[in-house]
């Protein structure tokens, strides 16, 4: 009843001859049964948007500002994504809580400037190995969700969420299924709490997920799709996760 949904996160990555070779590889390699879609350095939207316009893959960005426009030196707006026909943004990446100090509630605002521009936030979250191993995952993760599910209320079920356990991210140390299905089943009945479509919404799993592997995560019961780094860089890679799912 949940159609899945396999998104690229290319991060810091790329060129533009890299994206067009990639993008072929891709646009030759579908159509797939579930949704499909990358997220692309701000830069290259325009040349993404020409690659794919048209066709089955989706693409977007990579986070988003939470302010409307102004005296934001570097930053980049929802409506400036939804111009290039972005229908995602990724918000609250691991990388971006981490290495740029994203609160829970930065997090939830951009959440919510997505929205107001009609793009689908896909929010991220996740425990780090050393709160993991504190015993403290379920809290964490929860907290993280509690930001976007007050800040957005009755819009709640327009959102993607992702679970990336952030010691699984471009590790090669995956999640076993059922350490994913856990955490996705807690998510779930935090959704359940929130809104009444919670069995409607899509909740991916992110962190070294891999053509070996994709199908046995992907098989779970409450995870809906994936959000894919290093394995969204190579078109047979990524293809063949977009098939397992
Ligand atoms: P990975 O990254 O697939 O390279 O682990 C996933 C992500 O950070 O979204």
């Amino acid at each position: 009843m949940r159609r899945k949904l396999v998104v690229g996160n290319w991060k810091m990555n790329g060129s533009r001859a890299a994206n067009a070779e990639l993008l072929a590889g891709l646009n030759a390699a579908g159509p797939w049964t579930a949704d499909v879609a990358v997220c692309a350095p701000f830069p290259y939207l325009g040349d993404v948007a020409l690659s794919l316009q048209g066709g089955r893959i989706g693409w977007g960005a990579q986070d988003c500002s939470a302010h409307e426009s102004g005296a934001f030196t570097g930053e980049v707006s929802a409506a400036m994504l939804a111009e290039f026909g972005c229908r995602f943004v990724i918000v609250g990446h691991s990388e971006r809580r981490a290495l740029h100090g994203e609160s829970d509630q930065l997090v939830a605002d951009k959440a919510k400037a997505a929205l107001a521009h009609k793009l689908t936030p896909i929010v991220c979250v996740g425990e780090t190995l050393a709160e993991r191993e504190a015993g403290e995952t379920d809290h964490v993760v929860k907290r993280q969700l509690s930001a976007v599910i007050h800040t957005l209320g009755h819009c709640v079920p327009q959102i993607v969420v992702a679970y990336e356990p952030v010691w699984a991210i471009g590790t090669g140390k995956t999640a076993t299924p059922e350490q994913a299905q856990a955490v996705h089943a807690l998510l779930r009945a935090q959704l359940h709490a929130a809104t009444t479509k919670s069995d409607e919404m899509l909740i991916l799993y992110g962190g070294s997920m891999k053509p070996d592997n994709a199908a046995q995560l992907l098989g779970q019961a409450d995870i809906d799709g994936g959000l894919i780094g290093g394995a969204s860089l190579k078109a047979a890679d990524f293809a063949a996760i977009c098939k397992a799912a």
